[in-house]
């Protein structure tokens, strides 16, 4: 079994590649983000062990890449702080499993043993809605056959539309869902991104799909209705 542990702090690095080279896996480590897409596009990993923290680009984003590419070996991510949105934003990005940061070894290997048993993860499932579609993974979305062009904000604010189909989702909700707790910018912003968005996704498909709902919040019908394009 090859496996490839991405992590800058030399010390964990060497216990990692040492504690599971006794366990007979061939060890290869990357220390930051481009050695560490460079390796796994190379070679053919049975396992990957990611680091949240790195010089250079983050575990998230290395793990969206890796899935953008193809590369669908399982990953197990380490995150440094028992933070929910660490892990929610680790399985977001395509990651199988994490464990928080101080670990012991012998739990690292089991889990390790775990996502290899398992083998590598089948290709997500798009999320669709009509024929809006996005792909969590891949960060690409599309109304019909057009590509949508997107910002980060923007994808997200979509994405929680396609996962809540049909459901009035309160301003509050959009907010905790797609900007930080700590937000404290402006209060309108929430309408602001959706009127964004949505003059991206509806008139210039010539369909009124992403809806205000009155004193309520704004719901993503089940099918779009036509409107005026
Ligand atoms: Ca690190």
């Amino acid at each position: 079994m090859r496996v490839l542990v991405v992590e800058d702090e030399l010390r964990t690095a060497a216990l990692l590649q040492r504690g599971l080279t006794e366990e007979g896996y061939a060890v290869d480590v990357a220390a930051d983000g481009m050695a560490a897409m460079w390796h796994a596009t190379e070679f053919g990993y049975d396992v990957v062990v990611l680091d949240v923290l790195l010089p250079d680009l983050d575990g998230f984003e290395i793990c969206r890449r890796l899935r953008t590419r193809d590369c669908w070996a399982p990953v197990l991510m380490l995150t440094a702080r028992d933070a929910v949105m660490d892990r929610v934003r680790g399985l977001d990005a395509g990651a199988d499993d994490y464990l928080t940061k101080p670990f012991s070894f012998v739990e690292l290997s089991a889990r390790l043993r775990a996502l290899i048993r398992r083998g590598a993860r089948e290709r997500p499932t798009l999320l669709q809605v009509g024929d809006l579609r996005l792909d969590p993974a891949g960060r690409r979305a599309w109304r019909g056959e057009t590509e949508l062009e997107l910002s980060p904000r923007e994808f997200a604010l979509l994405e929680l539309f396609l996962r809540h189909p049909g459901q009035v989702l309160t301003r509050t909700h959009i907010l905790e869902h797609v900007w930080d707790y700590a937000y404290e910018g402006v209060s309108n912003v929430v309408d602001q991104y959706v009127a964004y968005l949505r003059r991206k996704i509806d008139p210039p498909h010539g369909v009124k799909h992403l809806e205000t709902v009155r004193g309520a919040g704004y719901r993503l019908r089940a099918a779009a209705a036509p409107g005026s394009g």
